[in-house]
């Protein structure tokens, strides 16, 4: 962080004010100007208050030059952080090399539906599952999900498959419920709910996060930061489309947040091609697209039944479908040197 002094504040004003930032372990280089001074400040600035600095009646001008996440920044973490779950089968990873996979409904809605969905898209290589059973819908009077008896099920599909199961949270006092659940899913309304993300910084759960609807990946970013503050660490950040002025998809892709966010995080970062076009067709594309943009995988809405499908049939695969996309990805991720 740099913060210019107003010309004309005196050295005695400026060193009483770098004693006081120095309280907050930062070290100071001091660059005294013809008439103005110049500091900078180095260390870990995240707790550094820089709205409080820009109002001091001493500072002209605070410019912060690290990004305002520390946890989840790949400057002070190199490495790439990768999920790896135990599982009886194939191994559930994300990351380090392993395009992961989670597929599923977009909500359970029978036993019947999710265990053939399970085992369907296990047979295609799916190293995770997925089914909503809380679901966050626009209309009060859309299918709301099956709640607790949707868990139940969805722990039914788990035995029965191997594959670990990964669902949406949406408050936390459903948080008691997900013991048996192996990924607890932020869903993309519910990425700004801090006192949601302070509490899963508790759990020891990994946490799927989705992008918001209209956040930055900055506000991505702090968002993790959040999760990570409580001692969390296994987050996986999810690109599922953002709002923009065209509607000839449901959200508009945004595939350059993938390099980006490899740039700027060591989190593993994966793309939802079924909520970012909401049309099944263009699935396909988009998730090779994933690939070549380097996310670590993708996760896709798969349904036995999609024309009846009681939530996003239009861009939910069959299992056909689905099966001969995995056989698609399984050449493209070669190429990027994965696996899957
Ligand atoms: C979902 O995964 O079913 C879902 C509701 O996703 P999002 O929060 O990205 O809209
Ligand atoms: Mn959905």
């Amino acid at each position: 962080m740099i913060i210019a002094m107003k010309p004309g504040v005196s050295r005695e004003e400026i060193k009483k004010f770098a004693a006081e930032l120095e309280k907050q372990g930062v070290k100071i280089d001091f660059s005294h100007g013809a008439s103005q001074t110049v500091l900078g400040l180095v260390g870990d600035t995240s707790a550094i208050n820089d709205e409080a600095l820009r109002v001091n009646r001493l500072v002209e001008k605070v410019i912060r030059v690290q990004e305002p996440y520390k946890k989840a920044n790949r400057l002070f973490h190199p490495a790439d952080t990768v999920l790896d779950l135990p599982t009886t089968g194939k191994r559930a990873m994300i990351g380090g090399g392993a395009f992961g996979v989670i597929a599923g409904p977009c909500s359970v809605e029978s036993r019947e539906q999710i265990v053939l969905v399970a085992s369907a898209v296990k047979k295609a290589g799916a190293a995770f599952l997925r089914g909503g059973a809380f679901k966050p819908r626009t209309s009060p009077y859309s299918f709301q999900g099956m709640g607790c008896a949707g868990l139940d099920l969805l722990v039914e599909a788990k035995k029965e498959t191997g594959l670990p199961i990964v669902t949406e949270l949406m408050e936390i006092s459903q948080l008691e419920l997900f013991e048996d659940v192996d990924v607890i899913q932020v869903g993309a309304r519910n990425m700004q709910n801090f006192n949601l993300l302070k509490e899963l910084g508790h759990s020891r759960k990994p946490v799927l996060l989705k992008r918001g609807l209209a956040s930055t990946m900055t506000e991505l970013l702090m968002a993790a930061e959040y999760v990570m503050a409580g001692g969390n660490d296994r987050i996986v950040l999810c690109e599922r489309g953002i709002r923009s002025f065209d509607s000839f998809t449901r959200n508009t892709l945004d595939l350059a947040i993938i390099p980006a966010l490899k740039k700027k995080t060591h989190l593993p970062v994966i793309v939802d091609p079924s909520h970012a076009t909401g049309i099944a067709a263009m699935v396909p594309a988009m998730s090779k697209a994933a690939i070549a943009a380097g996310a670590d995988g993708i996760i896709v809405e798969v349904h036995n039944d999609p024309e009846h499908a009681l939530c996003d049939g239009e861009q939910s695969l069959t299992p056909d479908s689905f099966s001969e996309l995995m056989n698609t990805l399984r050449k493209y991720a070669a190429i990027e040197g994965k696996t899957i």
